[in-house]
């Protein structure tokens, strides 16, 4: 029986071998893929700025805005 895993990027049925060097990934590109989301999720935390995201003010919507 050989264990059978879903790639964590397309979710394609991936049998986990010793010759699989990409597992739980079904191929190389789905592994950078992963990686590549995960970096870009990184680097983009420490960029935003919530004091400049109205949406993250509940006293935005309140506020008449002079014109
Ligand atoms: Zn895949």
């Amino acid at each position: 029986m050989m264990p059978v895993v879903n790639c964590p990027t397309c979710h394609a049925k991936v049998e986990w071998t010793e010759a699989n060097k990409y597992r739980p990934f079904c191929s190389e590109r789905c592994k950078q893929i992963d990686l590549g989301a995960w970096a870009e999720e990184k680097y983009t935390i420490p960029a935003a700025d919530p004091l400049e995201d109205p949406l993250q003010d509940p006293l935005a919507d309140h506020e008449p805005k002079p014109h």
